[in-house]
């Protein structure tokens, strides 16, 4: 009964289509941002910043038909995912399930995946984009342009200084309030931060 009201309050119909709500809040999220997001599909869309590629997947299914990682190719696109976000009343099953088959595939037959999973909960959709974008920016720094350097030595190896990938101002819903966003890495040994400098 509650997973039926639960799917019913999450998808409506638009020309007859049912169309997944969080996905429009994903591409309004983004726009906000400063991001073009394309739509893959009705509960799918990806997403560049530089050449890291996002996929944000916002399933009407309570569980996916995936068995194996051909599946999550063809369905996803996967392999041409740097970072895919979940969008979901229970992401963290969704993510267990996906990893598990990333690592069979791995172990049995020696495919490697570098897909970072991430989930957002439904009923926590605007802060939960906001930490998800950060974390995702951060998963691979050198893709999103080639920075600048800075003044700060790397706290991890102190052999380099670190590098800013991404700087960007904006409205943070999670702090309720305007906040810098900075994304760095050293080059020297792969050391990877993100800085979140308060305004107000
Ligand atoms: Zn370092």
């Amino acid at each position: 009964m509650d997973s039926a009201l639960g799917h019913f309050s999450k998808v409506f119909l638009y020309f007859g289509v049912p169309v997944a709500v969080e996905c429009d809040a994903v591409v309004g999220y983004l726009k906000e941002r400063g991001l073009e997001a394309r739509r893959r599909g009705l509960d799918f869309l990806v997403a560049s910043v530089g050449s890291l590629r996002l996929g944000f997947w916002c399933p009407r299914e309570d569980f996916p038909g995936f068995d194996d990682v051909e599946d999550l190719k063809k369905v996803l696109g996967v392999d041409a995912l740097d970072v895919l976000v979940i969008v979901s009343y229970r992401p963290y099953v969704l993510v267990d399930y996906i990893n598990s088959l990333l690592e069979r595939a791995h172990r049995w037959y020696g495919v490697k995946l570098d897909v970072k999973l991430l989930g957002i909960s439904s009923v926590e959709l605007e802060t939960g984009l906001e930490e998800a974008l950060g974390r995702a920016l951060v998963e691979k720094p050198q893709k999103l342009g080639p920075g600048v350097e800075t003044e700060y030595r790397c706290p991890q190896c102190g052999k380099d200084v670190l590098r800013l990938y991404r700087q960007e101002r904006f409205f943070s819903k999670k702090y309720r309030g305007r906040v810098v966003e900075s994304i760095y890495a050293c080059p020297a040994c792969g050391f990877k931060a993100r800085r979140m400098d308060l305004l107000d």
